[in-house]
């Protein structure tokens, strides 16, 4: 007689095994970014994301170019949910490629401001600026005057030969400016300056924009061209050998007396094709908290885009003085600009 409790109590030990499995999966909660974001810092971003949510990111890396790529290559089986792009022109690719699913949250709407994400149509608005960076000058305190290079254009007069360093033309950072300035002096002018950006070159582009800082601080070129965060991430080392880079290099934001320093902005967007809409969502409105924009300002040393945030980080503040000028273009154009600077930069041999 004490087998038919055993059997029931087995039985109804497996259906409840079955059961807790099955809650199990429906609580385990995932998903897909794809992120061209390279810093190491935004680990913490993640964690905090699944820690408050419960749910899970699981992460491809690329650049912004791979992405799109394998975005177009997968089609409608892709298993991405949310896309982060570190390029403004990137972005609007991949709004005009139908790449994104435009979506309508009024946490987004109400914390970014309009310039800084894509127009909304009846669907919605696919995509949002997230953070954003400046592309500044910074020289070798010994050998050049700050007043040589406080414009784009002097960039690219003959009184800085062979100076300059910059990495290659064809990375969005640099197409990006290259874009904005053709807003600023129109197409032949911009050629024009291409051309006398190679004839000052110190050497062939090569490496980072971390590599051109060091390489003015070695004394290879007097001037180089930066994303703020990579100076930043300098300034607040504590390596010796990053100070004496800090010590020998000045910083300029360029072009304060006419149209304002080159902006651009890294962003997120929801994938076309996610079957987790809904999770997705929640991932790029937690990007807007106060939490997750006081890491992008800390943790990446990049300007938060919430409104009202007050910007506690010393490099940041310390290289403005607390604010700057920056000019108005929009994305739009400097995405529709870049096949004609990637032209500009072959006829000019801008490697
Ligand atoms: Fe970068």
């Amino acid at each position: 007689m004490r087998r038919i409790p055993t059997v029931l109590s087995l039985a109804i030990s497996a259906i409840t095994a079955c059961l807790f499995s099955t809650s199990v999966l429906a609580v385990e909660q995932v998903i897909n970014l794809y992120s061209a974001r390279h810093y190491p810092t935004d680990e913490a971003l993640y964690s905090d994301f699944t820690k408050v949510s419960g749910i899970k990111i699981n992460r491809v890396d690329s650049d912004d170019a791979g992405i799109i790529a394998r975005l177009k290559a997968e089609g409608s089986a892709s298993p991405a949910d949310v896309i982060l792009l570190v390029d403004a022109a990137r972005l609007w690719r991949g709004e005009v490629d139908g790449l994104f699913l435009p979506v309508k949250s009024k946490t987004l709407k109400a914390a970014i401001p309009g310039q800084l994400r894509s127009k909304p149509t009846d669907e919605g608005t696919a995509w949002f600026g997230l953070s954003t960076r400046a592309r500044v000058v910074v020289f070798d305190k010994l050998k050049v005057n700050k007043a040589d290079v406080d414009t784009y254009e002097e960039l690219a007069d003959p009184k800085n030969k062979g100076q300059l360093c910059i990495r290659s033309g064809s990375h969005p950072y640099n197409l990006s400016l290259f874009g904005a300035m053709i807003e600023h002096l129109g197409a032949e002018k911009t050629e024009a300056w291409l051309k006398g950006l190679v004839d000052n070159m110190a050497r062939t582009p090569k490496g980072g924009d971390t590599d051109q800082i060091k390489a003015v601080a070695s004394g290879e070129c007097g001037i180089a061209v930066t994303n703020t965060y990579y100076l930043a991430r300098l300034m607040r080392s504590t390596n010796p050998a990053d100070k004496a880079i800090v010590e020998r290099v000045g910083v300029v934001f360029p072009n304060q007396q006419s149209w304002g320093t080159h902006v651009n902005v890294a962003g997120g967007a929801i994938a076309r094709h996610t079957k987790n809409q809904v999770n997705a969502v929640k991932f790029l409105e937690y990007l807007v908290s106060s939490e997750a924009q006081n890491h992008f300002a800390n943790g990446n040393n990049e300007w938060p885009v919430v409104k009202g945030l007050k910007l506690d980080n010393p490099a940041l503040n310390g290289m403005t003085g607390g604010s700057f000028k920056s000019e108005l273009v929009p994305i739009s154009a400097v995405g529709m600009n870049q096949v004609k600077v990637q032209q500009m930069l072959d006829r000019v041999g801008f490697k």
